[in-house]
C-alpha cells in the first residue's frame, strides 16, 4: 500500500499548532483509481497526524456523488458535498438533452438528504472547458447552477462554487437570483479586486495549494485582500499539490504548506491563522 513519504506521495509536513479542516477534496479518486491516491482510511489517518481533523469530500459527477453518499456513512472523520460539476452538466446535456440533465439533478437533490452531507457543490460555471459559443453546454451550465442554488437555499446548506474563467458571470448570477446565505468560492481563482468584492457580499474564499505556485501572484494578492474571517482552506486533492511537491499526488495531509503561506500573507502567526480558518469552517459547515 502506498503511504506518505514514498515516491508518489510527499512526506508528512510539520503538524499544525491548531487543527483545521480540509473543506474540499475528492477522496473517491484514491478509492477508485487503485493507489493513484491514498485510500480513504489512509487519507484520514495521515491528515489527523498533522492537524487536519476533518475532511469534506466532494462528489461532483453522478458516480462520485453516489460514492460520496456511501463513503460518509462508512467512514469517521469525513463529511460530504454533492453536485453536478458544470463540465459534467454540459456533457450530460450534450449527450442526453435536457431530460438527462433533469434526471441527474433529481438524483443530486435526493442524495443531498443523506445524513452527513454538509454542502452543495461543486457547482458554478466553467468557460475554460466549454466554449462561450457552445449554446447547449452554456445553457446547461446556467440551468444546473440555478438548480443547485435552489437546492442549497431550500435546505439552508452552504454552496461550494466552481468558477473557472467565469468570474463576472458567476458573481452576476448570484446577485440576480440571490446567493445562498453561505456561499464559498472553492479553489478561489480571482485576484485582489475580486476578493474584495466577494468579501463585501459576505462570500467565503477557500484557498488551495495553487496559492504557492510561482506563477500565481494574483492569488497571493487575493489572500492578502480577503479578510481573515472569510478565509477557508482546502486541497482540491488529488489536484493542486502545493510547492515544493508539484507533480506528486495531493492529499489533505499537505494542507500545512498552504496554511503556512496563508499565515505569512495575512501577517499573523500560524496558530492565529489556523484558529481563524477553523472557526470559519465551523460557521459555514457546522463541522
Ligand atoms: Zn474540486
Amino acid at each position: 500500500m502506498s503511504k506518505p513519504g514514498t515516491d508518489k506521495f510527499p512526506p508528512l509536513p510539520q503538524p499544525l499548532p491548531t487543527p483545521v479542516v480540509d473543506n474540499h477534496c475528492h477522496l473517491d479518486f484514491g478509492d477508485r483509481d487503485g493507489g493513484r491516491a491514498l485510500s480513504v482510511a489512509d487519507q484520514v489517518a495521515a491528515a489527523r497526524e498533522v492537524g487536519i481533523e476533518h475532511i469534506i469530500t466532494v462528489g461532483c459527477s453522478l458516480d462520485s456523488a453516489r460514492w460520496t453518499a456511501q463513503a460518509i456513512r462508512a467512514h469517521e472523520g469525513i463529511s460530504g458535498a454533492v453536485a453536478i460539476h458544470p463540465n459534467d452538466a454540459a456533457d450530460i446535456a450534450r449527450t442526453g438533452g435536457q431530460s438527462a440533465l433533469d434526471e441527474a439533478l433529481a438524483l443530486i437533490d435526493e442524495l443531498l438528504d443523506t445524513p452527513g452531507m454538509v454542502a452543495v457543490g461543486e457547482t458554478g460555471l466553467d468557460w475554460f472547458r466549454t466554449s462561450r459559443k457552445d449554446e447547449v453546454a452554456r445553457e446547461a451550465q446556467f440551468a444546473s447552477f440555478r438548480a443547485h442554488i435552489d437546492f442549497a437555499k431550500k435546505r439552508d446548506l452552504p454552496m461550494q462554487i466552481h468558477d473557472r474563467d467565469a468570474h463576472r458571470d458567476v458573481l452576476d448570477l448570484l446577485v440576480e437570483v440571490g446567493a445562498p446565505e453561505k456561499t464559498v468560492f472553492h479553489c478561489f481563482s480571482g485576484d485582489g479586486e475580486m476578493a474584495r468584492e466577494c468579501a463585501e457580499k459576505g462570500y467565503y474564499m477557500s484557498f488551495s495549494g495553487n496559492i504557492t505556485f510561482k506563477n500565481a501572484p494574483e492569488l497571493r494578492e487575493a489572500v492578502i485582500a480577503a479578510p481573515l474571517n472569510r478565509i477557508l482552506v482546502e486541497t482540491d486533492a488529488p489536484f493542486m499539490t502545493p510547492v515544493p511537491y508539484r507533480g506528486k499526488v495531493n492529499a489533505s495531509y499537505l494542507i500545512p504548506h498552504t496554511m503556512c503561506l496563508i499565515a505569512e500573507l495575512k501577517e499573523v502567526s500560524l496558530e492565529q491563522a489556523c484558529a481563524a480558518v477553523r472557526e470559519n469552517t465551523r460557521e459555514v459547515y457546522g463541522v
